[in-house]
């Protein structure tokens, strides 16, 4: 085993693949290691759905429409199939059109479209007759990610990237990395440890205050329509920082209070995207603990598919798969630390590091080898 890099990487989720992939561009020599033999976390059991619209405003926005960008340069190369482009988010009342209407008034409302009546149906089979109408964005992907992560992990091997399953990192200081089979060397380490909070630097994640988010995910059969874009609902406004400028927003809170309180306290949203299978990936909640239970309640999945059967004509959903997924949470939606010198740690602390984990690797590198930030900085 070669044991001199110009850059470490520990950690093959996405967020690792992201600084990966920034270093192997910058001309370094990567490799990255992972105490898993593949990624089997978060970063395969998401909806592969490169959110645009409806990210925090500012830097998160930016991070998206950049790791958008790059999901779209690299998908052919690495043989990634892309199965939607563009979101519309479904609006079930008329106080979540109004938060649409105010959202497409804004900057990141650029190129999206209100859809209403038959241009709604029009634009996608499948959705309820009785919706108020949507927001077409133009921004989104969304890959399948069970796989897409092991497609983008072989295609940067075939680029140079040196892969080391089954190698936990035990220790980290400047310019090494300790395993149990061997120090590994690089002036460049990046430590992108997903839901470990206990292994590597636990006092700095300790003193951010990340705690653990456990998802309920389901796939439903092919319902026998075909839709081009990802589905959101109401629920999603309430729960995504991009919406949360809109003066109608907590309008829209009340109503869904007095409607759907479980959904709330489940931390439910909808969101929905078609496979190539003609299957739909569903979900999700949100549930917070420092050790998430492992278990799947079956009324939480229930509220899920109520949901879906109201926004779109899927009356009796098939549900053909089920898993739960686990991210780590905090009051900061991502950050990168440099607890040593030549050493950061770069956590995405929500649920987005499938839509900004790429922009997040061009910042750390960049900083690492002190190149001028990228543009979207
Ligand atoms: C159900 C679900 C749905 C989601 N949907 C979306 C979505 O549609 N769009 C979106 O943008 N985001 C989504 N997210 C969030 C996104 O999936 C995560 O932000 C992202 O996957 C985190 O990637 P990661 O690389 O940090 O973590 P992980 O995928 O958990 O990878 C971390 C890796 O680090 C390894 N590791 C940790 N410590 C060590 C160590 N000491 N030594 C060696 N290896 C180590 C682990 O083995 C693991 O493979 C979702 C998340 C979930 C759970």
């Amino acid at each position: 085993m070669e044991h001199h890099y110009d850059c470490l990487v520990v950690g093959a989720g996405i967020v690792g693949l992201g600084h990966a992939l920034a270093a192997q561009r910058a001309g370094l020599k990567v490799a990255v290691l992972d105490r898993d033999t593949r990624a089997a976390g978060a970063s395969v059991r998401n909806f592969g759905f490169v959110t645009v619209t409806g990210q925090q405003e500012g830097i998160t926005w930016r991070r998206a429409r950049r790791s958008r960008e790059i999901w779209a340069e690299i998908a052919g190369p690495a043989g990634i199939a892309i199965h939607h482009r563009g979101l519309l988010v479904c609006a079930r009342r008329p106080e979540a059109m109004a938060v649409l209407e105010e959202f497409q008034a804004t900057t990141m409302g650029d190129g999206c479209r209100l859809l209403r009546g038959r241009d709604l149906h029009d634009e996608a089979e499948g959705l309820r007759h009785d919706l108020v109408g949507a927001l077409h964005s133009p921004h989104e992907l969304r890959v399948e990610s069970r796989y897409a992560v092991a497609q983008l992990t072989a295609w940067l091997a075939a680029e140079g990237v040196t892969f080391l399953p089954r190698m936990a990192a035990v220790t980290v200081e400047t310019g090494r990395v300790t395993t149990p089979r061997g120090t590994l060397h690089a002036p460049h380490i990046v430590v992108c440890p997903g839901t470990d909070l206990a292994s590597l630097f636990p006092d700095v994640i300790a003193r951010r205050n990340i705690t653990l988010c456990k998802l309920h995910m389901m796939r439903i059969a092919d319902p026998g329509f075909a839709f081009s874009a990802a589905v959101m609902s109401d629920l999603g406004l309430v729960r995504y920082l991009g919406y949360a400028g809109s003066p109608s927003l907590p309008t829209l809170r009340a109503r869904l209070e007095a409607e759907q309180g479980p959904w709330l306290a489940d931390g439910i949203h909808l969101i929905a995207v078609q496979g190539a299978d003609g299957s739909l990936v569903v979900g999700d909640s949100h549930h917070y603990a420092d050790t998430p239970d492992p278990f799947q309640p079956r009324e939480v999945d229930d509220r899920i598919l109520a949901e879906l059967s109201a926004t779109l004509a899927v009356d009796a959903p098939e549900v053909i798969e089920r898993w739960v997924g686990v991210y780590p949470s905090g009051p900061d939606v991502a950050f990168t630390e440099a607890p040593l010198p030549g050493v950061r740690l770069s956590m995405v602390t929500s649920g987005t590091g499938a839509s900004t984990a790429f922009a997040i690797g061009e910042e750390t590198i960049a900083d690492l080898t002190g190149d001028a930030p990228p543009e979207h900085v």
